[in-house]
């Protein structure tokens, strides 16, 4: 059976921007479940020969009082289907409180996480990765769904879990 990646994290990181880039043209199913997955969308990527399901979650906007709310919603059920998580955060706005809330859900989970921190569009950006060590989930994956950088890599360690 095909391994099942979920990219999870707060809104705004660019989860959707790395979720184009991975499935490139193959079509991702909008899924509407009302109540439960109101907002996840499925794709299936490859990497290195392999195929994989992908779900881009936390997909629709929402108002800010919702926001906490839908950021737990959304990693449960991530951590329910997912054999692998990306944890996505970002390098541009730095750590922030909703990242912590998404860490501590995950924490909880049994499922293997991989750190990957979006926006490292420069070498300049590089510094603003370390305060991401103390999230607790191991070396971060840089990445920059802008220019495409350290997808390859993040695919490696996520193939690395399975
Ligand atoms: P999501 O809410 O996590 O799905 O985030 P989106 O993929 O919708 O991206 C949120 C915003 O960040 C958009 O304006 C993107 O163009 C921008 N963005 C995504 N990836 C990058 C990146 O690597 N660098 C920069 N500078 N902006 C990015
Ligand atoms: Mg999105």
């Amino acid at each position: 059976a095909k391994p099942t990646v979920a990219i999870v994290g707060r809104p705004n990181v660019g989860k959707s921007t790395i979720f184009n880039r991975i499935i490139g043209d193959r079509v991702a199913i909008v899924e509407d479940k009302p109540g439960i997955t109101r907002d996840r969308i499925y794709g299936t990527g490859e990497w290195n020969g392999r195929s994989f399901h992908l779900i881009d979650t936390g997909g629709i906007e929402i108002s800010d009082d919702e926001i906490v709310r839908s950021i737990k919603v959304q990693a449960e059920l991530a951590i329910e289907e997912a054999d692998v998580i990306v944890f996505m955060a970002d390098a541009k706005s730095g750590l922030t409180p909703a990242d912590q809330e998404v860490a501590g859900i995950l924490f909880r989970s049994n499922k293997p996480i991989v750190l990957a921190i979006n926006k490292v569009d420069n070498m300049q950006r590089e510094e603003d990765v370390y305060e991401f060590y103390n999230l607790g989930f191991g070396e971060p994956v840089s990445i920059s769904g802008a220019h495409g950088f350290g997808i390859g890599e993040l695919l490696q360690r996520v193939f690395e879990e399975l």
